[in-house]
């Protein structure tokens, strides 16, 4: 049934939090939201109890690469559903399935997996798919291996196009490698949201790619120059381009507490999305793994290739909910960051917010930030 009186929750609209409320889901999208338990008793609505849960948007990552043991590269309709599955266990509701630099062979692999699970998936709904590389900087590749790094190459890109079409969402490059701004120009005429990193860009090349039509930044302060005084570098250039917003992996390791409460500061909750980044170890725990052509171990929850480099994270979306938090920031912004910042730059226009007319895509959390269910389109999953 897609019609639900959820009851006894606390909503969390865009900038308050509404306590012991309901709301009624009409056909998969919210019809009202009330402030107490006035609706009658109407066999045609499930009723369900949120005991006095909070009831959230459902979160959206727009960086994610693989969970639960699967990786999105790996090219089969498996892997892509289970990584549906364990964001919808997560507390995500759409994600966009996140490449890493591979082959051509790889990635068309995973771009004809993921379009044959579209509009059938098990958990989460894909919203498009990000693509993190190949035109990346060696020189800040982080975990991208750099046997499948390349300049920007027109070409190839229109052939990564006819066969994804209108699923790229978001393209991560270097714009500062040679090509970098016609492939700009190109993408922004393909509609998607440019972002940058793992690049070396100083802050005129970082400046010069904002005014050519990037507008996001990839898992901001990690893969790309750092802040210097003398060469502030596409940091500073981003924090000063007020149409450019940042993602962040608030995991405890990628990003210290002040440096999370300087985004915040600086991009307000509307120009900041939580990411998680993560690998297939999300929710396998420690161990071995395989990610990107590379060896990685995971101790602690801490993914790093063997020379100590940083390799994505195992963060969930609920835990780096709840860690945006303890560093200090809104219950009400950190949602705004995790749900309704992601929607806005994706262009989904009626996801990431509890409000009248929008898709009834919630998660219901307890005081730990736990999820106890999920909801997408008014069907618990
Ligand atoms: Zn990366």
């Amino acid at each position: 049934m897609n019609n639900k009186i959820i009851h006894h929750v606390n909503v969390l609209l865009p900038h308050q939090i509404l306590s012991s409320a309901t709301v009624r889901v009409t056909d998969g999208k919210i019809e009202r939201i009330e402030t107490q338990e006035t609706l009658p008793f109407d066999e045609e609505y499930e009723r369900i109890d949120g005991k006095g849960m909070w009831l959230i948007p459902g979160m959206i990552d727009v960086h994610i690469h693989g969970a639960n043991g699967y990786d999105m590269m790996d090219g089969t309709e498996e892997s892509i559903q289970e990584v549906s599955l364990t964001c919808a266990a997560t507390g995500c509701t759409s994600f966009l399935a996140t490449t890493v630099s591979s082959t051509m062979d790889d990635l068309l692999n995973m771009i004809r997996s993921v379009k044959s699970v579209v509009g059938r998936e098990r958990g989460a709904k894909i919203a498009g798919i990000h693509l993190e590389g190949p035109y990346l900087n060696p020189r800040r590749k982080g975990m991208q291996n750099e046997k499948y790094l390349r300049h920007p190459d027109l070409d190839e890109m229109k052939l990564i196009f006819r066969e994804a079409g209108s699923l790229i969402k978001m393209v991560t490059i270097a714009p500062e490698l040679p090509g970098g701004l016609e492939l700009i120009s190109y993408l922004k005429e393909q509609g998607v949201v440019i972002a940058a990193a793992h690049s070396d860009a100083t802050y005129e090349e970082a400046k010069e790619a904002f005014g050519a039509g990037a507008s996001h930044v990839t898992h901001c302060f990690n893969g790309m120059r750092p802040i210097h005084h003398r060469d502030p570098g596409l940091i500073v250039a981003a924090f000063e381009e007020p149409h450019v917003s940042l993602q962040a992996i608030v995991d405890e390791v990628h990003l210290h507490p002040a440096i999370i409460r300087l985004m915040h500061r600086i991009k307000g909750p509307e120009g900041m999305v939580l990411i998680t980044d993560a690998l297939q170890a999300m929710g396998m725990g420690d161990g071995e793994y395989w990610f990107g052509g590379h060896h990685v171990t995971v101790s602690d929850g801490i993914a790093r290739l063997s020379d100590g480099t940083l390799a994505s994270s195992t963060v969930t979306m609920n835990e780096a909910l709840r860690l945006t938090v303890e560093n200090g920031i809104s219950f009400t912004d950190a949602v705004q960051m995790a749900s309704t910042s992601p929607a806005r730059i994706l262009d989904l226009s009626h996801k990431g917010k509890i409000e009248v007319g929008y898709d009834a895509d919630f998660v219901l959390l307890n005081e730990k930030y736990e999820v106890l269910w999920t909801m997408i389109g008014g069907q618990q999953v």
